[in-house]
């Protein structure tokens, strides 16, 4: 333990980094000047040879004076394995503002807010090593997972934990939908944004972070810009994290070149999260939003909210939402009550106004309360049309439905709106590569 902590205290290990690769190394057995250290995970064996075995070798000399030589071993090689399961604890963590919005970053979505599982400890550990060697070891790091799994969450902690590090880093984060209409406008040459700008944008940076790229594909002109936006950025050995739903050689519409290329570096899945890790990541919510739930009621939401962790936060976000409006106790009566529509026997997913309000509402940024509300802003109406839109064009629902689904509007408003959005899409390409991407996150089929 004092080896340890002295690696940590006098090489300024950060704590994730301290918990990820340090504390999970055991002491196994000396013969003669070898001593030999187990290691849990046999994918990053390397990765902890290359980036600690001099500074455990340094300081076991400083602390206890013997000099020795280490032998890595895999612990389920050795011992039986032990399960394990791994909370990780919040710190305080602060990095400047301006950084954070220059490079379009949530701050809550940190390494020290992130729960570690089984479902994504290969995923956790691979981006904590790009983390801490941007550049030099998993080139590009590819994330892939099913939607609300936390691939969003990962890539913004990888951009947090480097900005700390180094506040000049240069690092971008963008949708593939940013991506693709920044590009429209440079080549109409919209806001006098030329292609040359629009590549300087891209090119000139350490780490560039692209979330969603199967939204990109199919789109041959996209494809080709970022094709060459990634070769400028390996050859100059940056980072390049990449996000999608799907493995690379599961993207059809992909293109050989790019295909292999994605395929250079390491790819990490994330799974669904196990009852132990939705468990822990619900006590993390509870901790971070100051709640206090009982037990009884996190492992009724764990057991029936399974397939996606914003489901689950969500969940939990639901039953405090309606204790505090309807002035009663949380008990299992109220969660019961409180998560009758999400936990519904047939797990299928229809498309319903109510499914297109969320996924645009999340879209923008937006809460779906304030979507089907009264204000009109632009930054609301505009979300709120394309509502519309889409509910006319993707559900068989009436005007009268889709109407009361949104706050209970007349249909005179939805045809208002409706037309409005139609007409703008006849000239616009932005609006059109928007409306493709909410349909596609709305029905992936
Ligand atoms: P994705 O990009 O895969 O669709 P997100 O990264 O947006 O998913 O995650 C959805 C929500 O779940 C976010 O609020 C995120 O903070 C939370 N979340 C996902 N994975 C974890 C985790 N392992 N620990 C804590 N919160 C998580
Ligand atoms: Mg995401």
């Amino acid at each position: 333990d004092e080896i340890l902590l002295n690696i940590k205290e006098e090489h300024d290990i950060s704590e994730v980094s301290y918990r990820t690769w340090l504390l999970p190394l055991i002491p196994d057995s000396v013969d003669k000047d070898i001593l030999t250290i187990l290691v849990p995970d046999s994918a990053f064996i390397s990765y902890v040879k290359k980036k600690y075995e001099f500074l455990l070798k340094i300081t076991i000399e400083e602390i206890t004076g013997f000099q020795c030589e280490l032998d890595f071993k895999l612990k389920s090689d050795v011992k039986e394995p032990e399960k394990e399961n791994r909370l990780i604890n919040v710190t305080n963590n602060t990095v400047s503002q301006l950084a954070l919005q220059n490079a379009n970053l949530n701050p809550r979505y940190t390494f020290d807010t992130f729960v570690v599982g089984k479902n994504n400890n290969l995923a956790h550990a691979a981006s904590l090593a790009v983390a801490e060697s941007p550049g030099e070891i998993y080139n590009p790091l590819f994330i892939y997972g099913g939607v609300g799994l936390g691939k969003t969450h990962l890539m913004h902690s990888v951009a947090h934990f480097i900005l700390k590090n180094n506040p000049n880093a240069k690092i971008l984060y963008v949708t593939s939908e940013k991506f693709t209409n920044e590009l429209i406008d440079a080549i109409r040459n919209k806001n006098n944004v030329s292609t040359t700008e629009f590549r300087e944008k891209y090119r000139n940076n350490d780490v560039l972070l692209i979330d969603d790229i199967q939204f990109i594909i199919g789109k041959e002109s996209t494809q080709e810009e970022f094709f060459h936006t990634f070769n400028a950025l390996y050859e100059a050995k940056k980072q390049i994290i990449i996000s999608s739903d799907r493995p690379p050689r599961e993207i059809e519409t992909l293109e050989d070149r790019l295909r292999s290329r994605f395929e250079w570096g390491l790819t990490v899945d994330i799974q669904p999260p196990d009852y132990e890790t939705r468990m822990a990541i619900l006590r993390k919510k509870e901790e971070l939003e100051g709640y206090n739930i009982d037990n009884e009621i996190i492992k009724y939401i764990a057991t029936n909210v399974k397939s996606n962790i914003r489901e689950l936060e969500g969940a939990l976000t639901k039953i405090v939402a309606s204790s505090k409006l309807n002035n009663k106790e949380i008990n299992l009566e109220l969660a019961e009550e409180a998560l009758k529509d999400l936990i519904s026997p047939n797990a299928a997913r229809e498309v319903t106004p109510q499914l297109i309000i969320n996924i645009v509402s999340e879209h923008f940024g937006i809460t779906p309360l304030d979507l089907i509300g009264q204000k009109r802003s632009k930054e609301l109406v505009f979300p709120r049309q394309i509502v519309m839109y889409l509910c006319g064009d993707m559900t068989s629902e009436s005007l009268q439905n889709i109407g009361k689904a949104l706050g209970g509007r007349d249909h005179t408003t939805i045809i208002h709106g409706t037309k409005k959005i139609a007409s703008e899409l006849k000239t616009d390409e932005n609006l059109k590569n928007t409306i493709d991407i909410l349909k596609k996150k709305i029905n992936p089929q």
